[in-house]
């Protein structure tokens, strides 16, 4: 069994048994660069040693005799010698990267012998026992488990006698100093002396590294990221070179590309005479690699081409280090960077102009989730260091916002008009009544309600940051004021909130703008030639569907119309209509509401441009629209011009145990069949006023709630010779299409059924969900967190889909629908239509379209994208809403 491989004999495909490090040591001295020669003790080599009681077993112990015997005749150097005495370090490095979780210790081989020897051919004494003093520590700290503080103290004790600033200003007798106090603490602490057997010191690093691999630290990271426990590490044995040799020696970190923005040059910092773990201790400040540039120019120059060469090879941006000594340059270690989304997806485009990667690599490099953060404000950086978040809820609309709190929907918007304030309304749960209050707030707050609430659905689809079900908080409307987290707080004051994470902050924090990324674009169009899905976006109004369309939408995949009752002239004659006491009566109203609508649709049509935009016709119970406290009672009745107690009746009348269960949906067009004909005619109306301006428009027109095919027939009908009446009268012909929600458990089990009488399908997942957990939507907040954090439930299924219940039915009701109509249209447009996870499965069984709210259409055509690659998808055409009869 090969346990250990040299620098020569690995390569970059070897990660699994060398580690991260190992592998790219080994490619890149396969590559020509100056890497100091060493060898990596592999994984397997871990595992043996685990397996043999944490000793190193005796194959691996002949093996390191035999290594280390090649490394001292490769280099000339050997341990204990007194004219070329060799100095190793001993490197951790797993398959996947755990940073900071293992150990490192330098300078392995000095002691009392070689230090003089080392200061005496370098003509460095100070060097030689700065290196001393540095092996001391770390060896005490990894091998025997003494704190650093100890180590450090000692140190700084030195400078403050002396009124040093730097460890720069520690003399030669100092660091000689230094090294007896650190011998005693070993005495002292551990009651025997620091090993001088270099060869004993090698092993004992060693095994510390090995067994480095099960302390604490590295059990949690791997808990944490799901890193499995039996990877093992690797440990690198690499001849030192030194970065604190002089003034002409330095050490380094660099990334070949600007890590925050992602621009293409050389970023990162250096220390001159210095070694690796002060430039990221922070002791000293380190210099911008661009004056390296100045300081020497010949080796900044070696350095550049040997950064681009690693990116070239490696076909990413790359984390290096690197170390100067006497002059000569060193590479110590190449990995992928770390970077922001804002980087990562500059980097991807610009690598496809640069013809290093694949459109369909750039694609898959990005995390869909991580864009959100490109589209949404952020909290200033600086600012939210000053601030500790008090409270939390589900994250229920992603975004920074600060403003003033309001307690009512009448406050906020009175602040907001009259005081010219930035509003963030604060309530227990908001209503359809609140809209003009959530309108013009900055942010949301809700103390009740789960992530497809009122608030929650209204917030995202307005691209307000909102958090909602947060249970630390109390409101109290008659006082006005709330309790968050113990903290009181009054109508007026301020409040941070960041709806991607759910934090709530006490008083102001500065917001950063967002910027439309010209990069993102790019890739989104890359996304929408590789998907099978096509992406549309739940938008209401010509605002939101602008901005879908600015996030590259390829329609309306949902429009709720009651959403466009929300304005209060409009609510006004909503609430005239609920109020009728008979047919007659409503004819006023509904013709005021059908030139409102049918303005509307017209907009949202124009906007369109000949992509497809699919209607639903009104879902929500009719007591909605009503107002419920007295006071509201009083005022509305005023302005219906009717009595208060007429009004109360008809409240009353109106009220359900169970309204979500209730008279809503297509209920509502089998008893007052009159809604859903004013909304046919607005829809007709506004596509036959674009067919008079030459353009041509295929309605599409959603019924919500459907659960027998029966019903979808009984609506269908209506509707359909409402438009083959309004066409006849116009004498034109129009296509279009009358498909069906499916939010209704029963109308999957029967979707055979259904699809005879349904031009298209669109899953309303928020309902099915609901429906099938028996979970209330807008009650969930409560239990939710609870069943998550004691992993009843694996995800929240209102927000990543549910595979195996709701999941199921999904699957059964696509095949159903299929085996009746093959080219059937199958959207989905709950809330989890944008969910990155359940875009994948929905991949998988065939849907055709997704429909989420505006600001999530980039993450789930990115999502959408990937899943298709992954599914080996080959895409035609993005598909779209049409007729199948
Ligand atoms: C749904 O139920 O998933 C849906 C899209 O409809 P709504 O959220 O309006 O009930
Ligand atoms: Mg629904």
């Amino acid at each position: 069994m090969q346990y250990i491989y040299t620098f020569k004999e690995g390569n970059k495909d070897m990660r699994r048994l060398l580690g991260g490090k190992g592998a790219n040591l080994a490619q890149m001295t396969n590559l020509g660069l100056p890497v100091p020669s060493g060898f990596t003790i592999s994984t397997e080599a871990c595992n043996a040693f685990y397996k043999n009681h944490n000793q190193l077993n005796n194959e691996t112990l002949a093996q390191l005799k035999t290594a280390l015997d090649q490394l001292s005749q490769n280099v000339g150097k050997s341990f204990n010698s007194l004219s070329k005495p060799l100095l190793v370090s001993v490197r951790s490095g797993a398959a996947i990267s755990m940073p900071g979780m293992m150990d490192t210790i330098l300078n392995i081989g000095l002691n009392d012998q070689t230090v003089v020897a080392l200061a005496k051919i370098t003509a460095n004494e100070r060097f030689a026992y700065d290196s001393y003093r540095r092996l001391l520590a770390m060896y005490g700290n990894v091998v025997e488990g003494i704190s650093e503080a100890t180590f450090d103290t000692v140190i700084e004790d030195m400078k403050h006698q002396n009124h040093y600033q730097s460890d720069l200003d520690l003399t030669t007798n100092d660091l000689k100093q230094i090294v007896s106090e650190f011998k005693k603490v070993y005495i002292n602490k551990l009651h025997h002396e620091f090993p001088q057997n270099p060869t004993e010191q090698l092993l004992a690093a060693i095994n510390s590294v090995f067994e480095s691999w099960n302390n604490h630290r590295a059990e949690v990271y791997r808990r944490e990221n799901n890193i499995p426990s039996d990877l093992g590490t690797a440990v690198n044995v690499q001849m030192m070179v030194f970065g604190n040799a002089g003034k002409d020696s330095g050490t380094g970190v660099a990334f070949t590309r600007d890590p925050a923005t992602g621009k293409k040059h050389l970023f990162g910092e250096y220390l001159l005479n210095a070694q690796g773990e002060d430039v990221v201790a922070g002791i000293r400040t380190p210099q911008p690699i661009s004056t390296l540039k100045e300081a020497m120019p010949h080796l900044y120059a070696q350095f550049e081409a040997i950064a681009a060469k690693l990116e070239f090879y490696y076909r990413d941006m790359q984390d290096l280090e690197f170390t100067i000594e006497n002059g000569k340059l060193y590479m110590l270690q190449a990995r992928d960077g770390k970077r922001t989304p804002t980087a990562a997806v500059k980097i991807a485009v610009d690598m496809v102009y640069e013809d290093l990667i694949s459109k369909q690599e750039a694609l898959m490099r990005i995390k869909p989730e991580s864009v959100q953060s490109i589209l949404y404000p952020e909290f200033d950086e600086k600012d939210l260091a000053n601030h500790d978040f008090v409270a939390s809820g589900l994250p229920a609309s992603p975004g920074a916002a600060t403003g003033q709190i309001y307690f009512t929907a009448e406050a906020a918007k009175a602040a907001h008009d009259e005081k010219q304030q930035t509003v963030i309304l604060v309530r227990q749960d908001t209503s359809p009544e609140d809209i003009e209050g959530m309108v013009v707030s900055e942010g949301i707050v809700t103390s009740r309600g789960g992530m497809t609430s009122h608030a929650a659905v209204v917030a995202r689809g307005m691209g307000t940051p909102a958090i909602v079900g947060v249970n630390e908080l109390q409101v109290d409307y008659q006082k006005r004021s709330a309790t968050i987290s113990g903290h009181q707080l009054h109508e007026g004051d301020w409040l941070s909130v960041d709806g991607t994470q759910g934090h709530i902050y006490i008083g102001q924090i500065k917001t950063a703008d967002t910027v439309v990324n010209e990069n993102l674009s790019t890739l989104l169009g890359w996304a929408k030639q590789e998907s099978h899905l096509g992406v549309y976006a739940n938008a209401d109004t010509p605002a939101d569907f602008s901005q879908a369309l600015r996030f590259g939408a390829d329609g309306i995949g949902l429009t709720r119309t009651e959403h466009m009752f929300f304005k209060p002239e409009r609510l006004l004659e909503m609430r005239r209509l609920i109020i009728a006491e008979n047919a007659e009566a409503r004819q006023l109203p509904l013709k005021r509401l059908l030139k409102m609508q049918q303005g509307d649709f017209y907009e949202l049509y124009k906007l369109s441009a000949g992509r497809s935009v699919t209607i639903r016709l009104l879902d929500p119970p009719l007591h909605e629209f009503l107002p419920h406290d007295e006071k509201e009672i009083r005022k509305v009745a005023k302005q219906l011009d009717v009595t208060p107690t007429y009004l109360e009746q008809r409240v009353d009348s109106l009220k359900e145990l169970n309204p979500m269960l209730g008279h809503r949906g297509d209920r509502l067009a089998v008893t007052f069949p009159d809604i859903y004909q004013m909304q046919v005619d607005a829809i007709i109306g506004a596509a036959l006023q674009l067919l008079d301006e030459n353009v041509i428009i295929e309605p599409h027109i959603m019924i919500p709630l459907t659960a027998l095919k029966s019903e979808m027939s009984w609506v269908k009908d209506l509707v359909v010779n409402r438009i083959e009446q309004l066409l006849v009268n116009k004498n034109v012909r129009l296509e279009y299409t009358v498909g069906t929600m499916m939010e209704m458990p029963r109308a999957c089990l029967t979707a055979d059924e259904i699809a005879e009488v349904s031009d298209f399908f669109s899953f309303g997942t928020n309902d099915l969900t609901q429906l099938t957990f028996g979970y209330s939507r807008d009650d969930v907040g409560s239990f939710m967190p609870e069943y998550i954090k004691q992993g009843i439930l694996p995800a929240d299924p209102f927000q990543t889909v549910d595979v195996d219940g709701v999941g199921q039915l999904m699957k059964m009701a696509v095949e159903k629908g299929r085996s009746i109509k093959p080219q059937l249209p199958i959207g989905v447009c709950g809330e989890i239509g944008g969910d990155p996870k359940s875009i994948e499965f929905f991949e998988q069984i065939d849907v055709s379209y997704v429909s989420c709210s505006p600001f999530r259409v980039p993450i789930a055509r990115l999502a959408a994208a990937q899943a298709s690659l992954r599914n080996n998808r080959v895409v035609s055409q993005t598909v779209s809403v049409k007729s199948v009869n």
